[in-house]
């Protein structure tokens, strides 16, 4: 093995398709970000695992994209019926032992440009989109979603609160104590800033981390928090803090890695 081997990205190509020239389903910074060089290699060196899967990336600024937002899994019918102008080249650029990400747009509701953490976070967002038509291949995604849906449900027998979580739509906002705990032990910027809005948002912000750093990195539920008027306690339990600190980050990992090793030759569309 080379040295250069082992250092190399998961990101194997970053393509682009369509007209680069002008605005379309990309806005205008998007656009310019990507159409330089300097930021392409940045977006290549931040992704870095699973260290032994290749990511093959497939920009498309075109009209037609518009159509294909947040898509998920798709076969190849999918782009040859739906990318009448570009699904040639795309379908010429797919890769059988990679994983092929389309991306149709930077257009989510987080506004932010463009980055390599940025595209990580997304590629949650379509693989979410995959467990309608795909759930057995993206299973493991609503494993880690429920783990740690019901660790944090379970936070309120330590705190002797009642707090509520829809177990059946992690797409509603987090609000109250929960809302505190979910930043609280995240630990990512996002989290810091205080800005994960809802479950799904904090599971593609820790795949996105997974992605750049390898591992998820947790913080055990404080030990007591303001909320209101209220000073909401809990007892020292260093099981609990171990819960948190190694056991859910090692068991998302697991399910992160397994659904991406699942992923290997299949086309998503962003
Ligand atoms: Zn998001």
């Amino acid at each position: 093995m080379f040295i250069k081997d082992l250092f190399e990205a998961p990101i194997s190509d970053i393509s682009f398709m369509g007209d680069w020239d002008k605005n379309s389903s990309f806005r205008q910074q998007d656009r310019k970000l990507l159409s330089n060089p300097k930021a392409i290699t940045k977006i290549k060196a931040m992704w870095k695992f699973p260290e032994d899967i290749n990511f093959n990336i497939i920009c498309v600024n075109h009209k037609e994209a518009k159509n294909h937002i947040e898509i998920g899994v798709v076969d190849q019918k999918y782009i040859a019926k739906g990318f009448t102008e570009t699904g040639e080249d795309i379908l010429k650029s797919l890769k059988g032992d990679e994983i092929n990400v389309i991306f149709t747009n930077n257009n989510g509701s987080e506004g932010v440009p463009m980055t390599g953490w940025i595209m990580a976070h997304r590629l949650g967002h379509a693989i979410q989109r995959s467990r309608w038509r795909y759930p057995k291949l993206v299973y493991y995604w609503d494993e880690a979603i429920q783990l740690y849906i019901d660790s944090l449900s379970n936070l309120n027998e330590h705190y002797n609160t009642n707090f509520s979580i829809n177990k059946r739509n992690q797409s509603l906002p987090l609000t109250g104590p929960l809302k505190y705990l979910v930043n609280h032990i995240g630990t990512m910027k996002s989290a810091r800033d205080a800005n994960i809005r809802n479950p799904y948002e904090f599971l593609h912000e820790m795949l996105a981390q997974y992605m750049i750093t390898g591992s998820i990195k947790l913080n055990p539920p404080p030990l007591s928090f303001k909320y209101r008027n209220a000073i909401i306690k809990r007892p020292e339990n260093e099981s609990l803090d171990d819960e948190w600190i190694y056991d859910i980050p090692h068991q998302l990992k697991d399910y992160f890695e397994t659904v991406l090793y699942n992923l290997v030759g299949k086309i998503l569309v962003m």
